[in-house]
């Protein structure tokens, strides 16, 4: 577990599982249909029941790199966002734009929905092929980004599962944390 100030936010890294998490809002890594599939998504719904499923169904649909919101139903978490990361084929077809994106839209829809407090899944990078570690720095380089504007969003967790993962974005923190974070104790 790693954790650093960004202004008043607190960011953190954790290995765990993304459906266990307490946060306010969980956020799901989807796909464009919001119909459930395999990894986190199938997680997320196995975990949160069948009202998640039935929200989507009438969301319709969320273009790559943008971000919708259900409820969370029998998650911890109260709302899910649903955000959907590039499918990567060689890093030359917008990738990193599309995974920021979808970084930046689901903290967007958090802060304009009053939620305090969101956990990501490392996005893209399971299914998606994104490599790790550039989805790492894109990941982090946008949440601290965002976090130094909007002060209303006090915490942000990465969940990463298993432990190769979460060495992988110490790592990216610890060459970003000069200039972007004053580290803190944790
Ligand atoms: P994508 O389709 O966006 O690549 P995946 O769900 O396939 O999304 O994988 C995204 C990342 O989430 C992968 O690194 C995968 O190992 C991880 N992952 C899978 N299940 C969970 C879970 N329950 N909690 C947190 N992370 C998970």
């Amino acid at each position: 577990m790693q954790s650093v100030q960004i202004g008043t936010a607190t960011l953190e890294l954790v290995e765990g599982d993304i459906t266990r998490q307490d946060t306010e809002a969980i956020v799901n890594a989807a796909n464009t249909s919001l119909l459930g599939g395999s990894g986190v998504d199938g997680a997320v719904h196995r975990a949160g029941g069948p009202q998640i499923l039935e929200e989507c169904r009438k969301i319709g649909g969320c273009p790559t790199g943008e971000a919708r919101i259900s409820g969370g139903g029998r998650l911890a978490a109260r709302w899910v966002i649903h955000t959907v990361g590039p499918i990567y084929r060689d890093g030359k077809h917008g990738e990193a734009e599309l995974l920021a994106g979808a970084y930046r839209n689901s903290l967007r829809l958090a802060g304009e929905r009053e939620i305090g407090s969101v956990a990501f899944p490392s996005i893209s990078t399971g299914a998606y092929g994104y490599p790790v570690a550039e989805a790492a720095r894109i990941a982090l380089t946008t949440v601290i980004t965002f976090l130094k504007t909007h002060p209303e969003i006090a915490l942000v967790r990465f969940v990463l599962f298993g432990p190769a993962a979460l060495r992988t974005y110490e790592a990216a923190l610890g060459e970003l944390s000069p200039a972007g974070s004053d580290p803190a104790t944790g």
